[in-house]
């Protein structure tokens, strides 16, 4: 029967990075840690340190000092950009302790590439990892990261069994997921290592319900005290391990890049897939089509990488008129050779041909009219898979590219200007007109791609000048106005961070009401404010 009080413990380990004489200070140190992948401005830091046990992290808070915890600093919301804070740097908890049948026991500070490979060697496979792998594993949970197989295997937290958090008192937390969990009447009891019980109410506000969210505190009726700290953005304490559940096999995937000539016909083709990959699983079938990921570039993404030359260096072809470009990962029974692979797809159009799932997906290919147009990487051919994931990627790139060539060009306030929406998946068509039509009547130029089969698609400005930003920013509130009438919700995956648009958005998701919750659960835990302030609510 899990109990709503959890007691803390004190910090384990030798402090080595002693915050009094181990702050580094040094200019040149300091500035490879100002910015994150947001380029949010006007990053500065009053220090760092590089924490290497859970005593030199209980050590530093326990001081006055602001802190910012950071792990890879690639958020994309300003979250990981300090503003006058001590950054604590998670690089050096970076020990992979245990990899058992079905889970993995690591530190905090272990990035997504090195746990991958760690996982490659033993057979197994963490699947909700964000498109970024140099993304460390505390910054995952602390964000709620979500990736492309969201669809199939939900976000980070679905995965995240147990985790060790150190409080702004320096007091810390193990908390396991099932054995602690809100009482009936709304409040957490947090037993300090001296002094009175800290009580955290939960908020009321109920979340929408979108395969991915990452707004602020997790809130539910008796909700697990884990999803208080998964995706609270380093605000209410500083995770350094975790305990996350693991698949014991690793499954074949094929990538297949399909490109269409009308948005519409692409859109059906998603829904027909997205149920095939249900029923398959429901069902079991071994010949069914199984599909973990589908990702999405629109016809300025598609020009974008024409005009980088992308295609050429990648050996894509991106036939003319193209209007909508998927990039589907279908995952195959793991014992399937490459050359097995080819025969099916070889002999797709073969009526007699024996029955297998990626023979079942090209027929369907073939039935939408695009079989031809297909690019494949077959499970094994990494070559192949990285340059089609290569083109995915150098969609984001593209557009950072011409923001910042602005930015040098025209007008040094222009800034990144993007949102991270999610719809249920039948109002997606009406939230991507709805796209069209605000850019389009502010005359703006936007690329629009991202995790179609989830509803969750990025609308990116490509600014021209600092109105251009402006006006971006005004037609993101209103999509996310927009979003939450269609039951989804502004703020899928990035999370909110110091983005002064994405405050705004939580506010039109919650309310004032809901924010204020937040900064109820925030004082609790944290009463001096001194973990990442200004991340996801102003003080007040
Ligand atoms: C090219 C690119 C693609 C991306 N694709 C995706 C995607 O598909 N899905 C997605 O969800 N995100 C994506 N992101 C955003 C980013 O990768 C994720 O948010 C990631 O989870 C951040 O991890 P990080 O280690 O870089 O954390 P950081 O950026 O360093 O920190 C992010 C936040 O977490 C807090 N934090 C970090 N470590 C800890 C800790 N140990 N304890 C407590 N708080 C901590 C920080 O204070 C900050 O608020 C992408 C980013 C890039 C650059």
């Amino acid at each position: 029967m899990p109990s709503s009080s959890i007691r803390a413990r004190a910090a384990q380990g030798t402090v080595k990075a002693n915050a009094g004489n181990h702050v580094q200070r040094d200019p040149d140190v300091l500035d490879g840690f100002l910015e994150d992948a947001a380029h949010f401005p006007g990053g500065h830091a009053d220090g760092l340190v590089a924490a290497t046990c859970e005593a030199d992290v209980a050590n530093l808070l326990r001081g006055s000092l602001p802190v910012l915890a950071v792990g890879a600093q690639s958020s994309l919301t300003g979250g990981a950009t300090p503003m006058g804070e001590v950054l604590l740097t998670t690089s050096r908890l970076n020990r992979i302790f245990k990899i058992t049948n079905d889970t993995v026991h690591l530190e905090a500070g272990v990035t997504l590439t090195d746990l991958d490979a760690a996982l490659r060697n033993a057979g197994r496979y963490y699947p909700p990892t964000p498109t970024f792998m140099g993304a460390f594993v505390g910054g995952t949970i602390a964000t709620n990261a979500a990736g492309a197989a969201t669809f199939k295997y939900g976000t980070t937290r679905d995965w995240v069994q147990a985790i060790t958090v150190v409080l702004p008192t320096g007091d810390v937390l193990d908390i396991e997921r099932g054995q602690v969990s809100a009482d009936p009447d709304g409040h957490f009891d947090i037993q300090p290592m001296r002094g009175a019980t800290t009580r955290v109410p939960v908020p009321t506000y109920r979340l929408p319900k979108v395969a991915k969210l990452a707004a602020g505190y997790f809130a539910a009726p008796e909700m697990d005290l884990i999803d208080l700290f998964i995706g609270s953005e380093g605000t209410l304490g500083v995770i350094t391990e975790a305990t996350l559940r693991v698949l014991p096999v690793r499954p074949a995937m094929c990538l297949a890049f399909v490109p269409f000539g009308a948005r519409l016909s692409a859109l059906a083709f998603v829904r027909q897939l997205r149920g095939l990959a249900r029923d398959t699983w429901r069902t079991k079938d071994p010949h069914g089509i199984d599909v973990s990921a589908i990702e999405h570039m629109d016809a300025r993404c598609l020009e974008l990488l024409r005009e980088d030359g992308v295609d050429v260096v990648n050996g894509v072809v991106i036939p003319a008129g193209s209007e909508i470009a998927l990039l589907i990962t279908l995952e195959l029974p793991p014992e399937i050779t490459a050359e097995q692979a080819f025969e099916q797809i070889g002999s797709c159009r073969e009526p007699s041909a024996p029955d297998g799932p990626l023979r079942r997906f090209c027929r369907l290919l073939d039935a939408a009219g695009v079989l031809d147009d297909v690019e494949v990487a077959v499970p094994g051919d990494l070559a192949r898979a990285n340059q089609l994931l290569a083109v995915r990627e150098a969609v984001p790139a593209a557009v950072n590219k011409r923001v910042g060539l602005a930015k040098k060009s025209a007008d040094s306030r222009i800034e990144k200007t993007a949102a991270d929406m999610i719809v249920p998946f039948d109002r997606l068509e009406e939230l991507l007109t709805i796209y069209e039509t605000g850019f389009g009547s502010r005359l703006l130029d936007a690329a629009i791609w991202g995790h179609i089969s989830d509803g969750n698609l990025h609308p990116n400005v490509i600014p021209r000048s600092i109105d251009d930003v402006k006006a971006g920013k005004a037609a993101i509130l209103e999509f996310g106005r927009q979003a939450i009438r269609l039951g989804g919700a502004p703020l899928a995956e990035h999370g909110v961070g110091r983005n002064a648009v994405k405050q705004q958005l939580l506010e039109l998701l919650y309310g004032n009401k809901g924010v204020d919750e937040m900064r109820a659960v925030k004082a609790a835990i944290d009463p001096e404010w001194k973990l990442a302030p200004g991340v996801l609510f102003s003080r007040r």
